[in-house]
């Protein structure tokens, strides 16, 4: 059975992934703070992200472009005018929805009202604010709905400082705002959350075969990290759901609690953003091909993941409870390289002479890992504290090994035990986590 999504909720308070923002005030629901085990396993989606995108590639490099930019780049992107999502609101309740998100459009799901929904009026999704001490309409700035415009304005910048050639690839993880008019669903959607985009541009001829590498590359990093096969699924757009931009788009979604729903987008931008840059900055952007002497915009074939959704889905695929030795236990059975902690160092008892060799192998191994050292309760409670927030290593200290030098190693997900020296654990963890 899966877990609820209130299921996930509560352990994510409860053992520190993430609290609802600004809780003391009464919470908002737009935003969450990511909690000391939430942090870690956020960071490690990004850096296996990153990883994929960059670290492994020797056609793809990296940006972190600002969060505000010049108010034309929303002009030229197409955004101040249509990124807006239909707005309506009950007449009955006066709650506002998206057209677009609602079960039965005619039925307002707070009151239960019928046909009774005010004009759909495009709401723009864009926060707005000034720039400097003068709030007038000169000095409105936005902040990004998106990091993939950064990339766009930067194509120049970072094509001639690399020396790049085409096919070649920009990759950016980073904050985004969106005024959505209902978000909601944990931190499934919120106004502020971080994306991990990467724009990857080719010869327009080559698109459609990049689009489709692509679209399978992004589907096997998910399953390559552990996620479920029959909870992810690759959803092709129908042509009425195509961006304005866009010539071919694919979902990958996973199946929520709440069922299917969009874990990444995977697009043919064509070459609309260079285009629209060149118009409205009277920079040409084109691409010079030094071999065919030919001048000609690249098109761009987009993945575009939430990293926070994403590390929504892993947590909530990683949850399962099971049953050992006649007991039920909680684990995350997280992949080893998502996990915050990789390895929980246990001293069977308080003891000084276990607690010193405890800490002298916690500070050799902290060097590489994150791992935490738990001297608390019995060591039964213990384990089930780590399963539960996903550690996929124990290592208990206990009194033989002042005899023997090695200690025992347990596996989260089998609960089996290793004896190992003390001198090998280094060497156990790297491969395991490679
Ligand atoms: P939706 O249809 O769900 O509003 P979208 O299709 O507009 O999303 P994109 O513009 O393609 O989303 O953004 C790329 C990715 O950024 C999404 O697949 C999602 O993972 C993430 N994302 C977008 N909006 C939000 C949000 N409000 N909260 C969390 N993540 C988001």
């Amino acid at each position: 059975m899966r877990a609820s999504l209130d299921t996930i909720a509560a352990l994510a308070k409860q053992r520190g992934f993430v609290f609802q923002s600004s809780e003391i005030y009464g919470g908002i629901r737009s935003a969450y703070d990511y909690g000391p085990l939430g942090v870690l396993l956020l960071r490690n989606v990004k850096d296996e992200w990153w990883r994929a995108m960059v670290q492994e590639r020797d056609d793809i490099v990296g940006l972190d472009s600002a969060i505000l930019q010049a108010r034309k780049v929303w002009q030229a992107s197409g955004h101040e005018s249509v990124f807006t999502d239909p707005l309506v609101e009950c007449r009955n309740c006066n709650q506002r929805f998206r057209l677009d998100k609602l079960d039965d459009p005619s039925v307002c799901p707070n009151c239960g009202a019928r046909d009774n929904f005010t004009e759909a009026r495009a709401f723009n999704l864009m926060f707005r604010t000034h720039t400097g001490p003068v709030e007038d309409e000169s000095n409105l700035i936005y902040l990004r709905p998106e990091t993939a415009q950064g990339i766009f304005i930067n194509f120049d910048n970072v094509r001639r400082s690399n020396r790049l050639k085409l096919p070649f690839g920009v990759a950016q993880i980073g904050k985004s705002f969106r005024n959505e008019i209902t978000p909601g669903q944990f931190v499934f959607r919120t106004r502020e959350f971080e994306q991990m985009e990467m724009e990857y541009f080719c010869r327009p001829e080559d698109a459609p075969a990049q689009f489709d590498y692509w679209v399978d590359s992004r589907h096997r990093w998910y399953l390559d990290l552990g996620m479920t096969p029959e909870n992810l699924r690759i959803r092709p757009h129908e042509a009425d759901e195509l961006s304005h931009y866009s010539a071919a788009t694919v979902d990958v979604e996973y199946n929520f609690p709440w069922g299917w729903d969009e874990l990444e987008g995977i697009a043919n931008r064509t070459d609309f953003d260079l285009r629209q840059h060149t118009e409205h900055s009277g920079i040409d952007l084109r691409y010079f091909d030094e071999e065919t002497k030919d001048r000609f915009f690249p098109y761009v074939i987009e993945p575009a993941a939430g990293a926070t959704r994403t590390t929504f889905a892993f947590l909530i695929d990683a949850y399962h409870e099971d049953e050992v030795k006649g007991e039920t236990r909680t684990v995350l059975g997280l992949h080893p390289r998502l996990a915050p902690y990789k390895v929980a160092i246990l001293p069977l008892s308080k003891k000084a002479e276990l607690i010193e060799p405890a800490q002298k192998l916690a500070t050799e191994l902290r060097r590489h890992f994150m791992l935490e050292v738990d001297l608390t309760q019995s060591i039964g409670k213990r384990y089930r504290r780590q399963d539960e927030i996903g550690t996929p290593f124990c290592v208990t200290v206990d009194f033989e090994t002042l005899e023997d030098q090695a200690v025992t190693i347990r596996h989260r997900d089998s609960t089996e035990q290793d004896r190992v020296a003390m001198t090998r654990v280094l060497d156990f963890l790297s491969g395991a986590l490679l």
